[in-house]
């Protein structure tokens, strides 16, 4: 299979009064057609600004994405709408990203009406969409208040879905949502990709989501990649301290069962002009030496298993 998606090198800072703040920082992976790859960290981590960057709402600072080959960080304006078409987000709560004076038929039509579509074509694909989503034709004319937090997740994705995109970022996309709508709503999308033929990058702070329905995992810590592997080799044999006291805190990895991550200990660095070495080197109980000046690379360990830990550094001859 092909990579549908490659970062490579990847950054997104924000100047800020205290200095340049390192969101996303080089920042390496790739994704296959079809697959889901979970990015998962504490909040602050930067892993909404790396969905964001990719989907073009933020510009890259430095770094590639190339998307089916194309560098889409050097798009015309014309080329960045037709890759923004392509590449959609679901965001996490429906109720504040949907625009509560529409009706939900108007919503889900906004789109197509942007991109061009005459209103009765839009509206009979607006039909089709909602019965994808499994949305009761009886609510085209609802508001979103009127609505459950489930039915109200399910227009964010119809809504995404209605120009018909190849890749989708989910961020935070249950989160808001009761334990039992989790699973509804996570169900819905995994069917939906496999109708659909989606790739998509999901983007949480739960643990027992990511391994729901991912097939590899990128953990994040303060703008870098610190572990990527397959979702079972990264959940039977973390390497990273900071995936290991992160799996650690989350007392059951059971779906219908309410979830909380604990507070990992220590002090959180800053991402403001971020002092060399190790960022997690504060909270790290593995901490040596040249974890405080040197910063890990992350590099192959294992099958499809990559580290930044001097704790495995390459191998010497
Ligand atoms: Fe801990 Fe050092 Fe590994 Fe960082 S590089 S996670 S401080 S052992």
């Amino acid at each position: 299979m092909t990579n549908i998606l490659e970062v490579k090198h990847l950054k997104k800072y924000f100047d800020t009064k205290a200095g340049v703040l390192h969101a996303v920082d080089d920042v390496s992976f790739s994704i296959k057609k079809g697959e889901t790859l979970g990015i998962v960290g504490e909040s602050g981590c930067g892993k909404s600004t790396l969905g964001r960057t990719i989907q073009h709402l933020l510009p890259a600072t430095d770094g590639t994405i190339l998307f089916k080959g194309r560098d889409v960080t050097r798009l015309s304006k014309k080329e960045t709408r037709d890759y923004m078409k392509e590449v959609q987000m679901i965001f996490q709560d429906p109720y504040s990203s949907l625009n509560p004076r529409m009706t939900v038929k108007q919503i889900i039509m906004e789109p197509l009406l942007i991109d061009g579509r005459k209103k009765k074509e839009a509206e009979s694909e607006v039909r089709a969409m909602m019965e994808t989503v499994g949305l009761d034709a009886r609510f085209e004319n609802a508001y979103p208040n009127e609505l459950d937090g489930g039915r109200r997740q399910r227009i964010g994705i119809a809504r995404a879905l209605i120009l018909k995109p190849e890749f989708v970022i989910c961020d935070e996309p249950v989160s808001a949502l009761d334990v039992s709508i989790q699973a509804q709503i996570l169900n819905l999308m995994q069917d939906l990709q496999e109708r659909l033929g989606l790739t998509y990058i999901f983007v949480t702070h739960d643990l027992s989501v990511v391994k729901y329905i991912s097939d590899k995992i990128a953990v994040m810590y303060l703008g870098n990649l610190v572990e990527y592997a397959d979702t079972e080799e990264l959940f039977a044999a973390p390497r990273h301290p900071y995936t290991r006291a992160l799996l650690a805190s989350v007392p059951t990895t059971d779906l219908t069962k309410a979830r909380k991550i604990q507070v990992i200990a220590g002090e959180i660095t800053s991402p403001i002009e971020p002092a060399p070495g190790c960022r997690f080197a504060a909270r790290c109980q593995a901490a040596g030496e040249k974890c405080a000046c040197i910063q890990p690379e992350l590099i192959e360990n294992g099958e499809n298993h990559r580290v930044a830990c001097h704790l495995y550094g390459a191998k010497e001859d």
